[in-house]
């Protein structure tokens, strides 16, 4: 995060005092949760809120529980929060937040008692206009509704509006479910668009949430899908997969590689298969320095989180393989679930077309400042353009030019709050 950071605010000259501020996050809360298990006794749980950044608005992350939690990672996740609320220019900071523990090991009722806890004590610092949670890593939907129902029990009224990523019947907004991937098929057509390029045959890694809608929104539009994979592995057909068809399989036998017609492939495999668009929707790592001279795709973007290690996404670079990363990318689901808060506050609330069409608004827009910025970055750089020139350098990437852009506004920001 401090490196893509740095790097980014090399490029567009960020000030050596927002930059100082920005490696700090504003606060780090450390609670303990005892909780009554089920066989009587009480067992205490680790937990953190962090917020990195509440310059540009209430700070927004989801809460991960996990056994491996550790501060450092959380503290990076909330500064990615801050730069990705700020490239899709949603007045909003960025925080994270988590429970140290092993999900499978708990009962139901433990599992609410747990999130009952950790919001009683996180509850001074979150709200609608402090800090918002929202679902990540083992939270989900039926957990968002836990929180929001502890939080409004402490305030003495409805405060939908404290987490997102709730259930339709308590405040939860209309297509939340598909706005990551959503968000992803609005800045692939804008930048297809821009930059002249088509996309015809595309393979997607993964098929949850995020990959399992995103998949379906391609074969909508006519794209053929090559493959799909999940944690079971992959399917592969020349003629393009049946969407409906792999989701059949999934219910069926618990992983689209078990899908009747097609070809049963690795993991492996489908990252190195020729194709116009690679997905990435499963987790983060995959594609990394020792797999990444198989990567055959024309262009990659990035739907989970941090799926290019910083070292492979280099040697893309050098080979001229464009990345949309993640922060840009990925951003639909923040910016949806800002629509929900915005509903939540207001208490009245929108269609899926009105949902659609100022997502879409956003997406574009971000998509358009973030490639005028690759091009001032480049043009401005007398130092990139010998590089580039001598074959040493690679012109800005996208990853770099969406983090001039996020760090530009929050600059901004800073300066107009009086702080730098
Ligand atoms: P999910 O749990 O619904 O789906 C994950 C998918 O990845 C599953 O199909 C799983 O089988 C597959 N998978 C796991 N290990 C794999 C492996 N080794 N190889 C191939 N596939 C594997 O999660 P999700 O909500 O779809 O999130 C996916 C990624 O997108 C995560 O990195 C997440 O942080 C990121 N993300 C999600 C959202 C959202 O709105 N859900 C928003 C932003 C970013």
């Amino acid at each position: 995060m401090l490196a893509q950071m740095e790097e980014a605010g090399n490029l567009l000259e960020l000030t050596a005092d927002a930059k100082v501020i920005l490696e700090n996050p504003e606060r780090i809360l450390f609670v303990s949760i005892p909780v009554r298990m089920d066989s009587g006794e009480i067992q205490v749980f680790e937990g953190y809120r962090v917020q990195h950044s509440t310059i540009r608005g209430p700070a927004k992350g989801g809460v991960r529980y996990s056994k491996d939690l550790n501060l450092e990672e959380v503290k990076a996740l909330a500064a990615w929060m801050s730069i990705k609320t700020s490239v899709v220019n949603i007045p909003l900071g960025g925080g994270k937040g988590g429970v140290k523990v092993d999900t499978s090991h708990l009962s139901d009722a433990e599992l609410e008692r747990l999130t009952r806890g950790y919001v009683q004590a996180i509850a001074p610092i979150i709200g609608p206009r402090k800090d918002v949670p929202a679902p990540d890593m083992y939270t989900n939907q039926r957990i968002m509704g836990w929180m929001a129902d502890e939080f409004s029990r402490l305030q003495g009224e409805t405060t939908f509006g404290v987490v997102t990523g709730k259930p339709l019947e308590i405040g939860g907004s209309v297509g939340r479910d598909a706005a990551t991937a959503q968000g992803g098929i609005y800045i692939l057509e804008r930048y297809l668009e821009k930059v002249g390029r088509e996309v015809q045959t595309a393979v997607v890694q993964g098929f949850g949430n995020v990959g399992g809608h995103m998949a379906r929104l391609l074969h909508e539009k006519g794209i053929r899908v090559l493959a799909v994979s999940d944690v079971g592995g992959g399917v592969f057909s020349e003629k393009g997969i049946d969407i409906p068809g792999a989701y059949c399989a999934l219910k069926e036998h618990g992983t689209v590689s078990k899908m009747a017609g097609g070809k049963q492939i690795s993991n492996e495999e489908l990252l190195s298969l020729s194709c116009d668009l690679l997905v990435l929707a499963a987790l983060e790592n995959q594609v990394r320095s020792d797999n990444v001279d198989a990567v055959c795709a024309q262009m990659i973007m990035e739907l989970a989180n941090g799926p290019i290690t910083p070292e492979a996404d280099k040697i893309l670079a050098k080979r001229r393989i464009p990345v949309i990363p993640d922060i840009l990318a990925n951003a639909g689901g923040v910016t949806v679930s800002y629509f929900e808060l915005v509903q939540n506050e207001s208490n009245l609330y929108w269609s899926l077309n009105k949902v659609h069409r100022r997502l879409k608004i956003i997406m574009n827009n971000a998509l358009d400042e973030v490639l005028e910025n690759q091009r001032l970055c480049e043009e401005s750089s007398e130092k990139l353009k010998k590089k580039i020139a001598s074959g040493e350098g690679y012109p800005v990437t996208l990853r770099q030019s969406a983090f001039v852009t996020a760090l530009k506004r929050i600059e901004r920001a800073m300066k107009f709050r009086g702080r730098i």
